[in-house]
């Protein structure tokens, strides 16, 4: 593998990137459960820990099955470095962490997961760390909510649950003109379907929990860049504040990247297929899905993305009693918030993942009392829309 890597694509680099063989010639992945490894002498000790000799001392520093993960994902985003976490929050508190100092200001889409919001008001702003948050597509908001001590834009694109896009081109032409780092959280495509770094993003942040994994067993989470901010920065960070990934985990998020593509095309075809369908209900007012021409970001999704993913909102006409009598209608899909499983999910935004915030604030949002939420899965496209069809009737 060593030496060639370079060359192979996308499809290749989700089965083979990051693999080093033992001894034993093990076909697949290795779990290294180990917590410390051992040195052949004191010199040796010695010049592992001075750094004078590359090398595994502790998995809170360094793990072979987690280095395989981290290798694999940063081929599959074009990227140089990757270091994985305990959680996607580990990944957007380690990047911030290892990057920002009191005093340094973030500008952060208005629609990101709520913990992320929560995080960035409740304690980063603590320690002296303010976060404007502004319109995803408006990039006019953008531009005007930097100051001179901006130092991060953040964003998800799409937006979960309205499904807007954010340009990547040109937020990142704005933030390299204002000497800031775009982050890009990327749960939502995955390399698979949309690479922030090849259009000009400088981190990726993964919740692994989602797609990565794809069967809703692990909790984990990964920062992927360059070498110095990524490999360095957020590196030395993560092996001495200890949110690290464990082997266990990694191993499985090893397996899901290997099927990853396969998965995130057919959450994609799924997904539009009931779009389609959605839209010629007569108990749905609206659907948002980057997919459907009725879309206003269609053409940019089509530039930007390789495939629509998995995730889809629609607007029922009779407000929050008739979202109610649909969730609680269906016998296969699982009511809850997550998402990225072979499972198909659903949720009633406005009073569970938007609960928190007023009416009126939901109002400017976008998160309507009709609105729901599904993340579509793996199952037969017929028995979702007999399944979404029990409750829309009368
Ligand atoms: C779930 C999620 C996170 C947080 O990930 P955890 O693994 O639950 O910590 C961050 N960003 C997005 C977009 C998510 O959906």
């Amino acid at each position: 593998m060593p030496g060639h890597e370079d060359d192979y694509r996308f499809d290749t680099l989700a089965v083979r990137a990051g693999q080093v063989r033992t001894s034993e010639g093990e076909h697949s992945e290795p779990i290294f459960l180990t917590s410390s490894y051992v040195f052949s002498s004191a010199a040796e000790a010695a010049a592992r820990f001075s750094g004078e000799q590359s090398g595994n001392i502790y998995s809170r520093f360094t793990n072979p099955t987690v280095a395989t993960f981290e290798q694999r994902l940063a081929a599959m985003e074009g990227a140089e470095a990757c270091v994985a976490t305990a959680s996607g929050m580990s990944a957007i508190l380690s990047t911030c962490l290892a990057l920002l100092k009191s005093g340094d200001h973030i500008v952060s889409s208005r629609s990101v997961f709520g913990t992320t919001t929560m995080l960035f008001t409740n304690y980063l702003a603590k320690l002296g760390i303010e976060t404007s948050f502004v319109d995803l597509p408006d990039l006019s908001g953008w531009a005007a909510a930097i100051r001179p001590e901006t130092r991060l834009l953040f964003l998800e694109t799409p937006s979960n649950p309205l499904t807007e896009l954010a340009d990547i081109k040109q937020l990142s032409a704005l933030a390299r003109h204002h000497n800031c780092l775009l982050v890009v959280d990327n749960c939502f495509c995955t390399p698979a379907l949309q690479q922030p770094i090849k259009l000009g993003a400088d981190i990726v942040i993964h919740s692994a929990t989602k797609f990565l994994d794809g069967q809703g067993r692990c909790v984990g989470g990964a920062v992927v860049g360059n070498k110095e901010i990524v490999g360095t920065e957020v590196y030395s960070f993560l092996r001495t504040a200890g949110p690290t990934m464990s082997a266990f985990n990694a191993w499985v998020f090893l397996k899901g990247l290997e099927t990853l593509k396969l998965r995130m095309q057919a959450h994609s075809a799924s997904a539009l297929l009931l779009a389609h369908w959605l839209e010629q209900q007569p108990a749905v007012a609206r659907v948002f899905y980057p997919g459907l021409e009725s879309h206003p970001q269609y053409p940019l999704a089509r530039e930007q993305q390789t495939g629509f993913g998995g995730l889809l909102s629609f607007e029922l006409a009779g407000g929050q009693q008739a979202g109610w009598k649909l969730i609680d209608a269906t016998r296969m899909i699982s009511i809850t918030a997550n998402l990225g499983d072979t499972r198909t999910t659903i949720t009633h935004p406005a009073t569970t993942t938007h609960g928190r915030l007023t009416a009126e604030q939901r109002q400017q949002t976008g998160i309507t009392d009709g609105l729901i939420r599904v993340a579509v899965g793996l199952e037969d496209i017929e028995d979702l829309k007999e399944d979404l069809s029990r409750g829309m009737a009368g």
